[in-house]
This record gives structure tokens, C-alpha cells and sequence, in this order.
């Protein structure tokens, strides 16, 4: 649940609350900025409790031809209802504070097309809203599958919807933005997203495509905190496919961002198999969560390519005085990591809880996740 903050900040927050609530007032005939109300700031930060808030991650979007016309299908053959195939993890995506999703492939009016140069239908913006996601990050291996236009179209996409894109720009104005999420509790979280490659695609322009590289991302999550972000999520599309073990480069640059103070969790997709969560003191890092939606099976990949989870970070906000501004901050840390098992199901392609689906194949594909991503006292498996 979020709720509008008093003003925009200077590195424009967003929230789903805010959108929904100028467009009411809009249609009512209200004052345009009645969306803009409500100040979120607690009574008396100084003696306030912690607040615990939730944010929630996934794995890859990735559709294939059997996906798109699957989620064709679902809308009954005028929209591509991605949502309807995303239906089963829906509450789970609602109940978070903030949830992001990961768009692998760029959304492009026209023919669909998949592997090796994906064209995603753009009905996939408005599914995730559908969904319940609050951002989605665009920064992968295929972003620039469809060159600088696909950049603009997946843009476009999102942006005609409440969900916030990160991770790719269309101008150097546009990445300088710090894309925010204020929760119910005011507590505001920015979402940084990089990839570490772009499959040997130049970037038509610098600001395209945000490349993973430590300095950057600390800069960045340095800048986040200096616009009013409590906590720094950093999403990284990193790894080597296929492979469920952590790769050396992903070891060491969750490494160095784990030193950062201004990053307060790391999370991952792009190897199509489920990886990893590891606390390394304050920072957890959700090394790769597998597939969230795709047509891949160990009939064409790896065994664990059918499987995925969802990532519940446990965020714990410790209110402090309120800074120059006037508003409450917080000094935000992960406490523990919960994670959902979740299953494409075939064939229709929904997207189910594994741990008790009698969906063919969920249990033994959680219980796969569930010896790879591991468990330990703050990383623990649970059903949803
Ligand atoms: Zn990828």
C-alpha cells in the first residue's frame, strides 16, 4: 500500500497512489494537483517506531512465441493478457510495499518476435500493472534488440501505465532521474537497475542503457540518497546462463557494492536458472531469480529454466530526525530474505506458487530451487 507524498522531491518519486489519485480528481472535475495532498511525514519521526516494509523481486519476462500466444489467448484475442498468465502471483505481488518486475526484452508495437531479437508485445506494461508491480526494470543483455527505438517504445510503454521503467533512458536528462517508490509509511525507495552486457550491441547513446560498473552504481546510490531515498535497491542483469552458481565477476562486484552504506540490497536475473541469496553482513544478494515467465524447459535449456522465484526482502526503517527538508527520513537495513518458489505451468503458461501447486512438475521444480537458492537464519524459503 503507498500513499502520495506532500511534494515531489527533486529526483521525481513516483507511486501508484499518486497517479491513481490525479486521475480521479481529474475526472471529478477536482483541482489537478488534488493527488498531491496528504503529507506522509509520521507525527514525530525523532520518536516514532522502526516501520518494516517489504519489497519484492523476480525473475526474467521473457516471451517467447507459445508465451505471447498464450497471453493472446487469455485476452481473447485482442489484447495480449499477460496478467491473466501472472494471475496465481498476483496477491503476492500486491501484498509487497514496493514490487519490480524485469522486462529482459524491449516492448515494440507490431509483430511479436522472440529469440535471438526480441520484439515483446507493449500490453506487457499494462499486464505488470495489472499485476501489481510498481517498477520494472529495462536494463539487459536484449535491451537494444530493436536499437534505440526499442529503448523509446519500452519506455513509452510503462510510461503510459503507473509502473516506473529503470535501468534504461531516453535521454541524458532521463537517466539522471532517480526512479522512487514511496511506501504507506514514507519511507521512500529508490530502484537502480544495470546490466552487465548488451550481447555486443553499441549503445546508440550513452545514457541508452545503464552499464553494471561498481563506480557508477555507487555513484548512483550516493545520488539516490541525496534525493531523499531511504533504501537503494540495485537490480543487475549479470551472470552466465545456465549456470546456478554465482560466476567470479558477480562475486566481485556484489562484493564491492555490498561496502557501499548507500546500497541496501542487491538482486539479479539473466541466468534463466535460479541462483543463489547470500547475506555477506548488512547486504543480501539475490544473485539471480531464475525465470519468472517463459517457454524455456529442460526440453530446450536447463533442467531448472522452468522454475524461478520471487525475492521478499525484509526492510526494517529506523525513523531519524527530520533532515533540512522538514521530512522524515529513515536509516533503512534488510533483516532476512524470504523467497517464493514459483513454476511456469503448461500449457498455459501461468505462473504458480510451486511449493503446494499440483501444477505437473512445481513441487519437484521448488524443491530444486529450494536446494540451490539454499536457506540459512535470514534466507528462507516459504510458500507464498
Ligand atoms: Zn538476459
Amino acid at each position: 500500500m503507498r500513499r502520495p507524498g506532500p511534494s515531489r522531491p527533486p529526483a521525481m518519486p513516483s507511486c501508484r497512489r499518486s497517479v491513481v489519485a490525479v486521475t480521479a480528481a481529474l475526472l471529478l472535475g477536482a483541482p489537478a494537483d488534488a493527488g498531491a495532498q496528504a503529507p506522509a511525514s509520521p507525527d514525530d519521526p525523532a520518536s516514532a517506531s522502526p516501520v518494516d516494509l517489504t519489497v519484492l523481486t523476480g525473475g526474467d519476462l521473457l516471451a517467447h512465441q507459445p508465451v505471447w500466444d498464450a497471453a493472446k489467448r487469455a485476452g481473447g484475442g485482442r489484447r495480449y493478457a499477460f496478467d491473466a498468465l501472472l494471475r496465481p502471483i498476483a496477491a503476492i505481488v500486491r501484498a509487497a510495499d514496493v514490487a519490480v518486475c524485469h522486462a529482459e526484452t524491449p516492448l515494440v508495437p507490431g509483430a511479436p518476435r522472440g529469440y535471438p531479437s526480441f520484439r515483446t508485445p507493449v500490453g506487457l506494461a499494462l499486464s505488470v500493472e495489472r499485476t501489481g508491480y510498481d517498477v520494472c526494470s529495462t536494463a539487459s543483455n536484449h535491451s537494444l534488440d530493436a536499437g534505440g527505438r526499442g529503448v523509446s517504445t519500452t519506455l513509452r510503454a510503462f510510461r503510459g501505465t503507473s509502473v516506473v521503467p529503470t535501468g534504461t533512458s531516453s535521454s541524458a536528462r532521463d537517466q539522471r532521474r532517480i526512479p522512487m517508490v514511496r511506501t504507506a509509511s514514507g519511507v521512500r525507495v529508490a530502484v537502480l537497475a544495470y546490466t552487465e552486457m548488451t550481447n555486443g550491441i553499441g549503445l546508440p547513446h550513452r545514457w541508452s542503457v545503464n552499464l553494471a560498473r561498481a563506480g557508477r552504481i555507487i555513484s548512483d546510490a550516493r545520488r539516490a540518497h541525496a534525493a531523499g531515498a531511504d533504501a537503494v535497491v540495485v537490480t543487475l542483469h549479470w551472470g552466465e546462463e545456465y549456470r546456478t552458481a554465482p560466476t567470479r565477476a558477480q562475486r566481485s562486484l556484489a562484493a564491492r557494492l555490498q561496502r557501499s552504506k548507500d546500497i541496501t540490497a542487491i538482486v539479479g536475473q539473466h541466468a534463466h536458472v535460479p541462483q543463489p541469496i547470500r547475506f555477506s553482513g548488512r547486504v543480501p544478494v539475490v544473485y539471480g531469480a531464475g525465470n519468472l515467465l517463459s517457454n524455456q524447459t529442460a526440453a530446450c535449456c536447463h533442467p531448472a529454466s522452468q522454475g524461478g522465484y520471487l525475492a521478499r526482502l525484509r526492510l526494517r526503517a529506523t525513523p531519524r530526525p527530520a533532515g533540512a527538508s522538514g521530512e522524515a527520513r529513515f536509516t533503512v537495513r534488510a533483516t532476512r530474505v524470504e523467497y517464493v518458489p514459483t513454476f511456469v505451468s503448461r500449457p498455459g503458461f501461468r505462473v504458480v506458487p510451486a511449493l503446494r501447486s499440483s501444477a505437473s512438475g512445481a513441487r519437484a521444480s521448488a524443491r530444486r530451487t529450494i536446494r540451490i537458492v539454499g536457506r540459512s537464519a535470514r534466507v528462507r524459503p516459504v510458500p507464498r
